[in-house]
């Protein structure tokens, strides 16, 4: 493609509302992506050759695993959702809508009962199982603060495959055949990734594995055992039962009292006023939380150690809540609660109830708020200060695992990473196909039901995390798998010697099956290194006045300093190989 006849609006200053993230920003400033409402945007000429290279690899690894591509509508009656609940506890999230005879539809953001209708009536026996079926389409949800360019949308491409098998073993195997059909697929990409035990949330099911891709840019919070494999979601992360914190402290025999602690709210602010490591603190988390949509929301405080998080899914198992949210503040002075001052001992009857995190339910010399404005309690233990809750009170594992905790499976330190969600795989077992009556007659003539898993890839938002991984400070650093071209050619003299060189060049690399953007355009060599830096095109070829003098072309791989000289009669064979080598 020559850049002077191409469709790529690069901006000049980044786009205001793209600061937080570097996908976001770079792919609207390289002209790959424009946006056309919240979370919703237009993919032009750079921006869809990466989402179809991405959509390729993927397409082959599924073929490759043996599942086959279907189409689901993304227009579906709500008849389907409502037979397994799901019509209401999608909630808000789910676009929905009404034909002209006032009927219920719905945009699917994901498809198991359209999946699992279908199955339902084709499959009879055994023999047509097990079967895997997947398709690659425009999902839809209504995230109420859609964010971060491509990486949470509201209409976004999904690869999305789910598989069929007569028994659980069978189930276990399609899993399998996934889980290393996508690690085919992240290594083509050419992302660094890691695979994490996760939690199922609401999608129902026990086996689940995410496919996360590191950036420091991450919503996920993900540790990682340098030593053994393990490696999970904090929000699944298993904390090894470490001795209570107090265990290591003498208890001081000092009477526990209360200590003025004014404006000092944070724990680092306390711990510093009353010289006390974090370890040594306690601190409070205050939760809304409900047991059914509609219900009176319920108040929940929870205690952990200083230094550590709240696993707000252990914490929503633990009250068997179906939603969950931190307080604001006008909500915990209703419960009676005065924030960065709140302990265990008068905790008012606003607060239904109280989980203590086990790692300090037997602490016995801690710091805590005293649940007076101003004042903290020290020398506390905190079996003595939660007994006086009652039947209010509870001890749990309600803790994230962080740096530093050991692994469970081999006792190392755990490391802490950030990552995006890329891909995220279950085994779901009979949870839709027993819902929605998906059976099939087994050998012995015994009707049961299917087992099911279901396999998903944010396409879209799997452009948007290798930009998040792959760029430095001049623009986007694309792998060569994916990226929209292997090469940016620039001319950068206009003599007619140099443009017949450039453009034999530019056919040569085209006959060989290269995929060539020609900067053609007649601008300042400063002008083309930037936009060439900007777009990120994995290999650039320069053909300047001195190094054509000297009948050779310089290369550059847009991730180094290095400029190569290459002769100008090999370099088509040259630059090709080069193409070929990093394609692997
Ligand atoms: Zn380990």
């Amino acid at each position: 493609m020559r850049y002077s006849k191409s469709f790529i609006p690069t901006l000049r200053e980044d786009p205001a509302e793209a600061r937080k993230n570097p996908s976001h920003r770079l792919l609207l400033r390289g002209g790959y992506i424009r946006q056309v409402g919240a979370g919703i945007y237009e993919f032009l000429p750079l921006g869809l050759k990466v989402l179809r290279k991405v959509e390729g690899i993927v397409r082959q690894e599924m073929d490759r695993a043996g599942a086959q591509e279907v189409m689901l509508p993304a227009l579906v009656p709500a008849e389907l959702f409502k037979e397994t609940g799901r019509w209401d506890l999608f909630g808000s999230t789910l676009f929905r809508l009404k034909d002209q005879k006032r009927n219920d539809y719905h945009l699917g953001p994901t498809h198991e009962e359209v999946i699992t209708d279908l199955v339902r009536g084709v499959v009879r026996s055994y023999r047509q199982l097990p079967v895997n079926l997947y398709q690659i389409q425009w999902k839809y949800r209504d995230e109420a603060r859609p964010r971060a360019g491509l990486l949470r949308c509201r209409e976004f491409l999904m690869k999305d495959a789910y598989s069929f098998d007569a028994t659980e073993e069978g189930a276990l195997a399609s899993y399998q055949t996934m889980r290393a059909a996508y690690d085919r697929i992240f290594q083509r990409v050419g992302v660094k990734y890691r695979v994490v035990a996760a939690d199922s949330g609401a999608m129902g099911g026990n086996t689940s594995a995410e496919f996360q891709i590191l950036a420091e840019t991450g919503e996920d919070a993900i540790v990682v055992c340098p030593s053994c494999e393990y490696a999970a979601n904090v929000e699944a992360a298993v904390a090894q039962r470490a001795p209570a914190s107090g265990a290591g402290v003498a208890a001081s025999g000092k009477r526990e009292s209360d200590i003025a602690t004014p404006n000092k709210k944070t724990i680092e602010e306390v711990a510093e006023f009353l010289k006390v490591p974090a370890t040594q603190t306690v601190k409070a988390g205050v939760y809304l939380f409900g047991q059914a949509t509609g219900a009176v929301p319920r108040v929940v405080v929870v205690f952990v150690r200083g230094d550590r998080r709240v696993n707000e899914v252990a914490l929503s198992r633990e009250l068997t809540a179906t939603w969950l949210r931190p307080a604001e503040d006008e909500e915990l002075s209703a419960a009676g609660l005065h924030g960065g001052y709140i302990g265990p001992r008068d905790l008012p009857p606003g607060v239904e109830r109280v989980l203590v995190d086990r790692e300090v339910a037997d602490a016995t010399e801690v710091v805590t708020g005293a649940n007076k404005v101003g004042f903290h309690r020290q020398h506390v233990a905190m079996a003595d200060a939660v007994a006086t809750l009652g039947e209010r009170a509870k001890a749990a594992d309600v803790r994230a695992v962080g740096s530093g905790d050991p692994c469970p499976q081999c006792g190392a330190g755990l490391q802490e990473y950030k990552g995006i969600e890329g891909g995220h795989i279950f085994v779901l077992g009979t949870h839709y196909t027993g819902k929605m009556g998906a059976k099939f007659l087994d050998e012995s003539g015994a009707e049961k039901l299917i087992v099911m898993g279901c396999y998903g890839i944010g396409v879209s938002r799997l452009v948007a995390a290798t930009a998040e991984q792959c760029h430095d400070g001049d623009g986007l650093t694309w792998p060569m798998s994916i990226a929209p071209y292997q090469v940016m050619l620039s001319a950068l003299v206009t003599t007619p010697e140099a443009v017949a060189a450039a453009d034999g060049l530019y056919e040569a690399l085209t006959a060989r099956g290269v995929e060539v953007l020609f900067d053609d355009r007649d601008e300042r060599p400063g002008v083309k290194f930037k936009d060439a830096d900007l777009l990120g095109i994995p290999l650039r070829v320069t053909l300047g006045k001195k190094s054509l003098e000297q009948g050779k072309v310089e290369v550059k791989a847009r991730t180094s300093k290095d400029v190569e000289l290459v002769d100008i009669a090999t370099a088509a064979d040259d630059i090709a190989a080069r193409v070929k080598a990093a394609l692997g």
